[in-house]
C-alpha cells in the first residue's frame, strides 16, 4: 500500500482514514491539530498520541510539503515562494503583510485552461490540477515558516485568497477539502469571510460552492457586455454574464450580509471608458450587493493589450463610486522581487527548462493596499 500524505485530508477525511486504522475520531482531531496548528512533520513529535498509533502511522502515512524552488522577500515585506509540483511545473504563493492582516495568495492548478486574454498563465496553457495536499501545502508551509521567521507561535496568516495560478472552481473536488481545512477550528480556524475563492465564472460550481462551503466569492468580470467578455474571458461563451450574475445573486441568498467582489482588469481603450463604467452600473445596481476592485494590467508581450493610464482608472473608479458602488484601485506590492506573475515564469524556465506554464497574470497577487472610492452619502441631502 502506498503511504498516504496526511495533508491531503480535511478533518472528516482524516477521521475516515483513522477509522480504517481502527482509531477513534478524537485521534484524528489530535493529529489534525499537530499537522496544521503546530506544523509537525514527523509523528515522533506528536507527544500526546499513543505510541501504538504513531507506530501505525509511521508505516502507512507521511506529512510532506512541496519542495521550495525559490523564495524572494520584497523591501515592503511581500514574500513570494515558488514550489515544485513535479513534471517541470511550479506554482507560486505570495504572502502580503499589511498592518491589520496577513494575506496568502494560493494557487489551485499548474497552468489554467480558461485562457483569459489578459492573463499570462492563460496564454501558457493547462498542465494539471493540484491535489488537496498541494493546495494546503502552500498554506501549511507559509504559515509555519513565517512563524519561525518572526519567532512567534501566534497565527500569521489571517486571510487566504484562491487567486494564484489556475481556476479554482475547475478543480472543485480538491479545492473544497482544502477550504474546509482552512476554516476548521482544529486546522487554521479562518472565518469564511477571510477565505476568498476567485472564479472566472464557472456557474454550476458557484452554485455547488454555496451549498458545500460558502466562503467569500470574487468574480473576474472584466467586461460589462457579452461580446466583449467573450473575447476577454472565453468561459463567458458558455456561461454568459446574465447567468453569472444570477449565480452571484443566488450565492448571496445564503448570506445576505455578504457581497461579491468583482475584479476588473483595466485595459487601455478596451474596457475602460465611461460608457463601460455606466454599463457596469446598469448591470449590478439594485441587483447584487457588490464591490469592484479595479486592477492595473501588467502587460506581457503576447497579450496585445496595454495598461490604462492612472487618470483613466481613477475617473472610472469615481464614476462607479458616484453611482453608489464601493470601488477600490489596487496598488502594487513586491515590485522589487518581481512578484508579478509573468516575471517569475522566466526564472523557472531557466532552472527547469520547463514550458512557461507558471503564474497567471498578476491579478491580485501583488496588489495591495487599495485606494478606496466610497459612494457619496446621498441620504436626505
Ligand atoms: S485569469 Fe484566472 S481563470 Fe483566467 S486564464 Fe488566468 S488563471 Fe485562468
Amino acid at each position: 500500500m502506498n503511504a498516504v500524505n496526511l495533508l491531503d485530508f480535511d478533518l472528516d477525511g482524516l477521521a475516515a482514514y483513522c477509522e480504517q486504522l481502527g482509531e477513534k475520531r478524537f485521534r484524528a482531531t489530535q493529529l489534525f491539530r499537530w499537522i496544521h496548528q503546530k506544523g509537525a512533520t514527523s509523528f515522533d513529535e506528536m507527544s500526546d498520541l499513543a505510541k501504538s498509533l504513531r507506530a501505525k502511522l509511521q508505516g502507512t502515512a507521511h506529512i510532506s510539503g512541496l519542495p521550495v524552488i525559490s523564495e524572494h522577500v520584497s523591501a515592503d515585506g511581500t514574500i513570494k515562494w515558488l514550489f515544485d509540483v513535479g513534471g517541470g511545473n511550479a506554482v507560486e504563493s505570495v504572502f502580503i503583510p499589511e498592518d491589520d492582516r496577513g494575506t496568502l495568495c494560493v494557487s489551485s492548478q499548474a497552468g489554467c485552461a480558461v485562457g483569459c486574454r489578459f492573463c499570462s498563465t492563460g496564454h501558457q496553457g493547462f498542465s494539471r490540477n493540484l491535489s488537496t495536499g498541494e493546495i494546503l501545502a502552500q498554506l501549511w508551509f507559509a504559515e509555519h515558516s513565517l512563524r519561525k521567521r518572526f519567532n512567534t507561535s501566534e497565527r500569521i496568516i489571517s486571510n487566504v485568497v484562491m487567486m494564484g495560478m489556475g481556476e479554482p472552481l475547475q478543480n472543485y473536488s480538491a479545492l473544497v477539502p482544502a477550504l474546509k481545512a482552512m476554516l476548521d477550528d482544529h486546522g487554521y480556524g479562518l472565518s469564511r469571510r477571510r477565505v476568498t475563492v476567485s472564479t472566472s465564472g464557472v456557474v454550476p460550481m458557484i452554485e455547488r460552492l454555496q451549498r458545500d462551503c460558502p466562503v467569500a466569492l470574487a468574480v473576474s468580470l472584466h467586461a460589462p457586455t457579452d461580446p466583449l467578455r467573450d473575447e476577454l474571458v472565453p468561459i463567458n461563451r458558455k456561461y454568459p454574464i446574465d447567468e453569472l450574475l444570477s449565480a452571484c445573486q443566488a450565492y448571496l441568498t445564503a448570506a445576505p450580509r455578504d457581497f461579491i467582489t468583482f475584479e476588473y482588469c483595466m485595459l487601455d481603450g478596451v474596457n475602460d471608458t465611461d460608457a463601460h463604467a455606466d454599463a457596469l452600473v446598469a448591470l449590478v445596481k439594485g441587483r447584487i450587493h457588490c464591490k469592484f476592485n479595479l486592477i492595473p494590467f501588467n502587460p506581457f508581450p503576447q497579450s496585445g493589450l496595454k495598461r490604462s493610464g492612472m487618470a483613466r482608472v481613477q475617473a472610472f473608479a469615481r464614476r462607479l463610486a458616484d453611482a453608489g458602488i464601493v470601488t477600490t484601485v489596487r496598488k502594487t506590492r513586491g515590485d522589487d522581487i518581481d512578484a508579478a506573475c509573468g516575471q517569475l515564469a522566466g526564472e523557472v524556465q531557466d532552472r527547469t527548462n520547463a514550458p512557461s506554464r507558471m503564474l497567471r497574470q498578476p491579478v491580485m497577487i501583488k496588489l495591495a493596499p487599495s485606494d478606496t472610492f466610497t459612494p457619496p452619502d446621498r441620504s436626505g441631502r
